[in-house]
C-alpha cells in the first residue's frame, strides 16, 4: 500500500467534550510525520483510534489497507505502538520482557527477532537489567524494541522523547530516524524542534482540529 494511513472525518467525544472534530489526513508509505499540538489537542486520542484501542464516534481510519474497526487484528499486526508513559513491567528483565511480548505477538523464530531488535535499539549491554533499573532513555529503547518486534510497517510513537535528558534526547532522535529509514512513522509532540529534528512533514492539531499539514521544506521556503 502506497498509503499507510488514511483518516477520514474522524470525530471523538468524551461525553460532551469533543476531542477530535472531523480530522482527516493521509500518510504515505515511508514518511516520518510529526503530529504537533499542545496538551489536550487530541493527539493521544487519534493515536489510540489508529491502534484500535479506542473507537471513533464518526468517520473512519484505514491502516495499511485495513479498517481500524472492522479489521482490528490485521491493523494490530501491521502497526507498532509506543504509548505515552509506556508502563512496561518494572520487575521484568529486559530480555524476559521482550520474550514475554514476543509470545503475545506469536512471533515465529522469536529468539532471532528478539536479538535483532535488541541490537537495533542499542540495548545489548542492558539486556540483563531489570526494567526499573533503567534510565528513562533506556526504558524508551525497550518500548521501541517492543513496538518493533513484529516488524510493523507503521510505527505510532506518542511523545517518544518527553522527559529525556539532553544526551538521551539526541540518541533517541537518531534511533527513531534510523528506524524511519524502512518504517512509516507518525510521532506526536508538543515541540516544533522535535519535528524539525526527525520529520519530513508536520500535521498540526489544535482543539481537535487539523490546522496545518505540510512538508517542512515548504514551510521553510515560505519564511
Ligand atoms: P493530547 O494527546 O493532544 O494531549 P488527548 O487526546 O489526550 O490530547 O486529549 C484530548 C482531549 O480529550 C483533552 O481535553 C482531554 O482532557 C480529553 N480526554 C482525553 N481522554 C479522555 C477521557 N478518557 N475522558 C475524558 N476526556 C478525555
Ligand atoms: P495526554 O498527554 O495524551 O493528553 P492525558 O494526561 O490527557 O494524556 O491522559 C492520560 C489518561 O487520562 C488517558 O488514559 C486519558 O484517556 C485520560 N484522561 C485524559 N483527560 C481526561 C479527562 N478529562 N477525564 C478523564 N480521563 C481523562
Amino acid at each position: 500500500y502506497l498509503m499507510s494511513i488514511e483518516v477520514s472525518k474522524v470525530s471523538k467525544y468524551y461525553g460532551q467534550q469533543k476531542a477530535l472534530d472531523e480530522v482527516s489526513f493521509t500518510i504515505n508509505s515511508g514518511e516520518i510525520v510529526g503530529f504537533l499540538g499542545p496538551n489536550g489537542a487530541g493527539k493521544s486520542t487519534m493515536m489510540r483510534i489508529l491502534t484500535t484501542y479506542l473507537n471513533a464516534n464518526e468517520g473512519n481510519a484505514i491502516v495499511n489497507g485495513h479498517d481500524v474497526v472492522e479489521e482490528q487484528r490485521e491493523v494490530q499486526k501491521s502497526i507498532g505502538y509506543l504509548p505515552e508513559n509506556n508502563p512496561l513491567y518494572p520487575d521484568m528483565y529486559v530480555k524476559e520482557y521482550l520474550s514475554f511480548s514476543a509470545g503475545v505477538y506469536n512471533i515465529t523464530d522469536s529468539k532471532k527477532r528478539i536479538n535483532e531488535v535488541i541490537e537495533e535499539t542499542g540495548l545489548t549491554s542492558h539486556v540483563g537489567k531489570k526494567i526499573n533499573e533503567l534510565s528513562k532513555g533506556y526504558k524508551q529503547r525497550v518500548g521501541l524494541a517492543n513496538a518493533l518486534l513484529h516488524c510493523p510497517k507503521v510505527l505510532i510513537l506518542d511523545e517518544p522523547t518527553t522527559g529525556l535528558d539532553p544526551n538521551q534526547l539526541v540518541e533517541i532522535r537518531q534511533l527513531i530516524k534510523k528506524v524511519g529509514e524502512n518504517t512509516t512513522i507518525l510521532l506526536s509532540t508538543h515541540i516544533m524542534q522535535e519535528v524539525e529534528a526527525m520529520c519530513d512533514r508536520v500535521i498540526i492539531i489544535n482543539k481537535g482540529k487539523i490546522v496545518a499539514d505540510d512538508y517542512l521544506k515548504n514551510l521553510n521556503s515560505d519564511t
